[in-house]
C-alpha cells in the first residue's frame, strides 16, 4: 500500500541571527525526519515546544518549502509550488481557534471561504455544503449567521474543523487542536475527531506537547527533540515500553499530573537547549540521566525497531531492550 503521506529525509534550515551585532548562525528547525503514514492512521507528534513540531506542520501544509528533502502524497512528491492542490488535500486544524478565525465574518462564510477561495460549487451549493458540514461537526444549522465572538471555544473549534472538512480532505494536520479549550471540552473534541476519522477514512498528525491527549487518538507516536525524531512505535508500545529516555520522562511527567504546566522540566535534569547552538553528541545528553561520556561525543543514528524506529546509543535492537 502506498502510504498517503511520507517524508523523506526532510529538514527544514532558517537562518538567524544572534544579537544585534551578531553573525549569521544555522537554526535547525527539522533536521532529516522521515515518517509514513498509512491511511486512517493518526500518527501522534509529540514534543515539547520548539522542538519543531509546527515547522513539520506548515511545511506540510505548504506554507513553509523544505530545505532538502521530499514530501510525498499518494506517492506523488508535493513541491511548494503546487499549495493550491495541497490545500485540496492537506488541511489543518489550529491550537487557537479564537485567533484563526476572522471576527467580522459570519461562521457561513468562515466555512465556505476555502470553496470560494478554490472556486468550487456556486452559492447555494456552498451553503448546502456548509449547513451539512455543521451538522456532521454537531452544530445547528442556526449558528450560519452568527459570529465566533457569540460562539464557545468548543464552539468554535468545531467550525474551525468544519472549515478544514469542507474541503473533503484526505489528510488533517492537526495542531494542539485541543490545548487552548478547557479540559472538560477537550475531551469531547477529541471524540469528534475521532468520530470523523472513522466515518471519513481521514488521516492525521496530531500534534501536541501532550502524551496523553495523543493516547486517546493516535495509532503511532513520534517523539520529536531538536528537529528529529528520536523514537517511534505503535502508541500501546510507547505506553507500556518505551525505549527512549526522552520519551519515558515525557511519560513521567503525564504521570504526574501538573494541571496547566504542560511538559515541566522537573524531570529533566536541564532547561530545553537553544536549538541555534545544539548539544554535541546525541542532543539530549545534558538532560539524559543515563548519558554517558560517549553520548557526548557521538550523535546515536536511528535504529529500526519494530515498525519504529529508537535513536539513543543504549537501545539495543538484538534484545529490543534499552541497556543501563
Ligand atoms: Fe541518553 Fe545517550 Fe541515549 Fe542520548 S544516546 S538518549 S544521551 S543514553
Ligand atoms: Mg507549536
Amino acid at each position: 500500500d502506498t502510504p498517503v503521506l511520507e517524508l523523506r529525509g526532510v529538514s527544514k534550515v532558517y537562518s538567524v541571527k544572534q544579537g544585534l551585532m551578531g553573525a549569521r548562525k544555522p537554526l535547525r528547525a527539522v533536521n532529516d525526519v522521515n515518517l509514513t503514514l498509512g491511511r486512517s492512521e493518526v500518527l501522534g507528534l509529540v514534543g515539547e515546544s520548539g522542538c519543531g513540531k509546527s515547522t513539520l506542520a506548515k511545511i506540510l501544509l505548504g506554507l513553509e518549502a523544505p530545505t532538502s528533502g521530499e514530501v510525498l502524497v499518494d506517492g506523488e512528491a508535493i513541491g511548494s509550488h503546487d499549495r493550491l492542490k495541497l490545500a485540496r488535500r492537506i488541511q489543518p486544524i489550529f491550537q487557537d481557534p479564537y485567533s484563526s478565525l476572522n471576527p467580522r465574518k459570519s461562521i457561513a462564510e468562515i466555512i465556505s471561504l476555502p470553496l470560494r477561495v478554490h472556486g468550487i460549487g456556486d452559492h447555494a451549493s456552498q451553503t448546502k455544503a456548509v449547513r451539512e458540514i455543521l451538522d456532521v461537526v454537531g452544530l445547528p444549522a442556526r449558528v450560519m449567521n452568527t459570529y465566533p465572538s457569540q460562539m464557545s471555544g468548543g464552539q468554535r473549534q468545531r467550525v474551525a474543523i468544519a472549515r478544514a472538512l469542507i474541503m473533503k480532505p484526505e489528510i488533517v494536520i492537526c495542531d494542539e487542536p485541543t490545548s487552548a479549550l478547557d479540559v472538560s471540552v477537550q475531551s469531547q473534541i477529541l471524540n469528534l475527531l475521532g468520530e470523523l476519522r472513522r466515518e471519513f477514512g481521514l488521516t492525521y498528525l496530531f500534534i501536541s506537547h501532550n502524551l496523553a491527549v495523543v493516547e486517546h487518538l493516535a495509532t503511532r507516536v513520534a517523539v520529536m527533540y531538536l528537529g528529529r525524531i528520536v523514537e517511534e512505535a505503535e502508541t500501546g508500545a510507547l505506553f507500556d515500553a518505551s525505549r527512549h529516555p526522552y520519551s519515558r520522562a515525557l511519560l513521567d511527567s503525564v504521570l504526574t499530573p501538573e494541571p496547566g504546566l504542560g511538559v515541566p522540566d522537573t524531570h529533566l535534569g536541564a532547561a530545553y537547549p537553544n536549538p541555534i547552538n545544539p548539544p554535541p553528541g546525541c542532543a539530549f545528553h545534558p538532560r539524559c540521566a543515563s548519558a554517558t561520556a560517549f553520548c557526548a561525543a557521538r550523535a546515536p543514528r536511528p535504529v529500526a525497531s519494530g515498525d519504529g524506529l529508537v535513536e539513543c546509543h543504549l537501545y539495543d535492537p538484538e534484545t529490543e531492550m534499552f541497556q543501563r
